[in-house]
């Protein structure tokens, strides 16, 4: 059988040696005609394996190069060089896939991440990539495992959506009208949507959450876990065109039973990682120290990032207010000193990320979750609270993002979310579907949406979002 292989990280973590063994994977690099760094993706660690000198015909040498893909058979062997415990004798060698190796674009140097991403497709087969991309397996492993152990029930929302009411972002149109001016109008000049595929206007989904309290109102506890749009042209190191979304929704919960469970998850995944990818994180942890010593003295971090995993899994997050938030920001000496680019100066305005940033990071040192904020800045569905002025709202802070998580206590009063809807503009006729929930056997619950590229930065430390998924979408850009 041709995939008779061994996994190269079965191989070094056994301490058996002196056996047959068979390996396949892609040339790291090749030295002195004789070693050969041979990686699988099963672990960022390469195996190494010794040819002897004039074993092998002089073609087939010149065949192995960096990026070609090769079987290996021989003896696994305790290692006589540094570096490793084992090695591979090789008795036999095929080539599997050639690669040229003055056309092929990974060197076996350092490249930056920026070129990196031009080269997404390749990308895959650098030790950082690699890392990343085990990790984020990880995480989405760990997150069906717990709400799997929790009794939630999984839940597929649609991805085209007729609803537009939520505001969450801009949308993506699906349509299968022609662009170039022949669609169907209506009287007055605009496109006659009642013609096209689904007799409506449709866009892709910018979050689950409405059709998950649909299902929450039967399940009890639902999740979501799939992929959001968002056609918001911000080309930060946060936002991404396309990307996965968690949103449980449970009902006969309150706000703070929403903190403890969003808490209570977060530091389950990232505990996850920790216990099982840690070579990985090892790696990653490494990178990152040395990317921190290019910068002066006073802007690196305190903690490595292993230490600052750690830390968060072992500590309470903080929980305050908005209004609490604002009265420390508003005192700051930074604030003061007008070192914001958004003074905050009063009550009701929306943060920014710097002013998110700066109570995690400078503040209170660790993740903070802000609640009930004022309802003018939060969407429709937030339950309104007894003041008048705030929603039951909660945002999770994380060290190095800003926001991660965003969520709510719902409104379940019927006359409460429709005026609310009304004064929001907000058509209450195309969302009859969603106010039944509220009209038929209503209950008190919550939600929230965890962005999954936003947590795998958090737990690899990559600065950009657009390196923690494989393929990434944003303003002008959409290749592979
Ligand atoms: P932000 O203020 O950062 O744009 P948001 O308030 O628009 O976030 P929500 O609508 O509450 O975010 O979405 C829930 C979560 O989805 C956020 O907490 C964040 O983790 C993630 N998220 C939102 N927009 C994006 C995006 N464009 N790319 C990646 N993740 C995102
Ligand atoms: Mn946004």
């Amino acid at each position: 059988m041709f995939s008779k292989r061994t996994r190269i990280k079965d191989l070094l973590q056994s301490d058996n040696v002196n056996f047959q063994a068979t390996v396949m994977g892609w040339v790291r690099t090749f030295r002195n005609n004789q070693f050969i760094a041979l990686n699988d993706g099963s672990t960022n660690n390469n195996l190494q394996i010794v040819i002897a000198l004039g074993s092998l015909e002089e073609q087939l040498l010149k065949r192995i190069t960096t990026g070609a893909c090769i079987k290996a058979s021989g003896e696994i062997i305790a290692s006589l060089g540094k570096g490793q415990k084992i090695e591979l004798n090789a008795s036999e060698v095929e080539i599997l896939g050639d690669s040229d190796a003055e056309k092929f674009p990974l060197q076996p140097k350092k490249h930056s991440l920026e070129f990196l991403r031009e080269i997404a497709h390749l990308r895959f087969r650098t030790n950082t990539f690699g890392a990343v991309f085990r990790i984020r397996h990880s995480l989405a492993f760990a997150i069906h495992s717990f709400f799997n152990k929790k009794g939630f029930v999984y839940l597929h929302t649609p991805i085209i959506t007729a609803s537009d009411a939520e505001g969450a972002g801009e949308m993506f149109k699906v349509t299968t009208f022609p662009l170039d001016g022949t669609a169907p109008t209506n009287d007055d000049g605009s496109i006659n949507f009642k013609e096209d595929f689904f007799g409506r206007s449709t866009n892709l989904t910018v979050s689950g959450q409405l059709e998950g309290e649909l299902a929450a109102m039967a399940f009890s506890d639902i999740y979501t876990f799939g992929p959001t749009f968002r056609a918001e042209n911000s080309n930060t190191t946060r936002h991404l065109a396309e990307f996965w979304m968690i949103e449980p929704e449970m009902a006969f919960y309150d706000l703070e039973d929403n903190m403890n469970l969003a808490e209570e998850f977060i530091k389950y995944i990232i505990r996850y990682a920790m216990d099982n990818n840690k070579e990985d994180l090892d790696f990653l942890t490494q990178r990152l120290e040395e990317e921190e010593k290019q910068k002066p003295q006073n802007e690196r971090s305190e903690m490595s990032l292993l230490q600052k995993l750690e830390f968060v899994v072992n500590n309470n997050f903080e929980r305050i207010t908005y209004t609490e938030a604002i009265e420390i920001l508003k005192e700051s000496s930074h604030n003061k000193k007008k070192k914001f680019q958004y003074i905050i100066d009063k009550w009701g305005i929306d943060l920014q990320s710097e002013h998110e940033r700066y109570l995690v990071e400078k503040h209170f040192k660790k993740p903070v979750i802000l609640t009930n904020y004022p309802k003018e800045i939060k969407a429709f569905y937030m339950r309104q609270n007894d003041d008048g002025k705030t929603v039951a709202a909660m945002d999770i802070l994380a060290p190095g993002i800003g926001e991660i998580v965003g969520g709510s206590q719902r409104e379940e009063r019927l006359d409460k979310l429709t005026q609310r809807m009304e004064e929001m503009h907000i058509p209450t006729d195309e969302l009859d579907w969603y106010l039944d929930t509220r009209r038929f056997g209503a209950c008190p619950h919550a939600g929230f949406g965890l962005g999954f590229e936003r947590i795998v930065q958090f737990v690899t430390g990559m600065g950009n979002i657009r390196d923690v998924i494989p393929f990434p979408r944003y303003p002008k850009s959409a290749s592979f």
